[in-house]
């Protein structure tokens, strides 16, 4: 069964609030396993507003509309919705009491414009409003089914939880759906070479597999509904296993798992330790560290430089192993190497790296970092190129170093 959401309300066309509505609505509605193609807003007018229904109708079994239930004459979702149900609107004495009732209470008196919210679409089932005035409908014609809910998010919850959707899953009768999603999360591989790699797996209808990518990495998210958790979670681990074949160690962790995360874990395990020296992430790969369980426990150093004098002074390195300036492979080994010997630790990295500023504010930067990994056994190097603000580049580069650490300590 489909179902589409019109969200209505002039203030959400301008950007003055945002649509917490349909977001709520999207999960409510995918968690009881109807599908959602499509998602509406429009402005507080009768005819766009009739205009989207009918078109909703046209394509979904269920639509549900927010806003417009209010008293004033800019709520008119009613009128749009007796319009493209051909529900005329009628008056409900009861409805009308009720109303009067809840001002009475309130110690004023129902104004006129209150018997507005009296009127609903002919033939509609009332959904009563305890949590407010405006009441809610729901009209079911040959096309669908159109259910009307207040803007106001507590109202529309209250209603959602209370009412609408134990009448939505029974009219579903498949009982409770499970939707369950497991995150692969992975680095030093690129969108765009996952898609390559999995694409035939993208195109299955579920478990459906889908990707996100965030500064330095990748996640890849396979999503299951099925009739009880235990069954999704059998169609999870077969889509997994394929993932994981083809992805191999590019995946890192999985669901809210962070890189350095599994940094920090991996160095406690071999019960080993590492310092840090960086320059334009400004100690960012330190204090991702440090943030973790263990952290301070496998960071052995972390220092911060940005000059070739600087690393004179501060690691004693000569001039004539500078030269030229921190930013080149050797000198990142050096350093790297340096650092380890200098703080009698297993693990020295240096992520040497410049920004250059970019022409535009969302090319802010273009820059070389060489991250350089220092154990008793050898020095490897790796280049990064990157564009993009200096906040994105500093999360980049410093993932991708963490990912050297953690291969690293994988090939042990
Ligand atoms: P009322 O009886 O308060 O007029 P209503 O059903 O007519 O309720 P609206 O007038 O459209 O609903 O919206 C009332 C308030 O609810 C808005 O001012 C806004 O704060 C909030 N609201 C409406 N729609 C949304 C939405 N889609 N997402 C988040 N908040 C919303
Ligand atoms: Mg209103």
């Amino acid at each position: 069964m489909q179902a589409e959401i019109i969200t209505t309300g002039t203030e959400l066309l301008l950007g003055t609030i945002v649509d917490t509505n349909a977001a709520y609505l999207s999960q409510q509605l995918s968690r009881i396993g109807l599908n959602i193609y499509f998602r509406t807003t429009v402005g507080d007018n009768v005819q766009r507003i009739a205009t989207a229904i009918r078109q909703a109708l046209s394509r979904s079994d269920v639509v549900i509309t927010t806003g417009g239930l209010g008293p004033t004459v800019d709520d008119v979702t009613r009128e749009a919705v007796a319009e493209a149900t051909e529900h005329p609107l009628t008056f409900k004495e009861d409805l009308w009491m009720h109303i009067q009732e809840l001002f009475a209470r309130w110690g004023t008196a129902a104004r006129e414009n209150n018997r507005r919210q009296a009127f609903v679409p002919q033939g509609s089932i009332v959904v009563e409003n305890p949590v407010g005035t405006a009441p809610a409908f729901i009209v079911e014609t040959p096309q669908g089914i159109v259910i009307s809910l207040p803007g106001v998010p507590r109202e529309l919850k209250y209603l959602m939880e209370n009412d609408v959707l134990p009448y939505l899953k029974n009219k579903l009768h498949t009982g409770e759906v499970i939707i369950k999603s497991k995150t692969l999360r992975t680095c030093g591989i690129g969108e765009s070479t996952i898609d390559d790699l999995i694409s035939d797996l993208m195109a299955s209808p579920n478990p459906t597999v889908g990707l996100s990518a965030h500064p330095g990495q990748t996640d890849v998210r396979i999503t299951a509904k099925a009739a009880s958790e235990k069954l999704a979670d059998t169609l999870i681990a077969e889509m997994e296993r394929q993932v994981r074949d083809r992805l191999g160690d590019a995946i890192y962790g999985v669901d809210e798992e962070t890189i350095e995360e599994v940094v920090t874990r991996l160095l406690a395990e071999r019960g080993l330790r590492i310092a840090i020296v960086e320059t334009n992430t400004g100690g960012l790969i330190a204090q991702r560290l440090a943030g973790c369980p263990q952290g301070q426990q496998v960071l052995a150093a972390g220092l911060v430089l940005q000059t070739p004098a600087e690393a004179r002074e501060v690691l004693g390195l000569s001039d004539a192993q500078i030269e030229g300036g921190l930013v080149q492979p050797q000198v990142a080994s050096l350093i790297a190497e340096h650092i380890r010997l200098a703080r009698v630790t297993d693990l020295g990295l240096a992520v040497m790296g410049s920004m250059e500023p970019g022409e535009t504010l969302y090319a802010a930067t273009t820059g070389t970092s060489f991250a350089a990994l220092s154990s008793p056994g050898d020095t490897i190097c790796h280049s990064m190129k990157y564009g993009g603000t200096s906040e994105l580049a500093q999360q980049w580069v410093s993932t991708r170093a963490l990912d050297l650490v953690r291969k690293h300590l994988l090939s042990q």
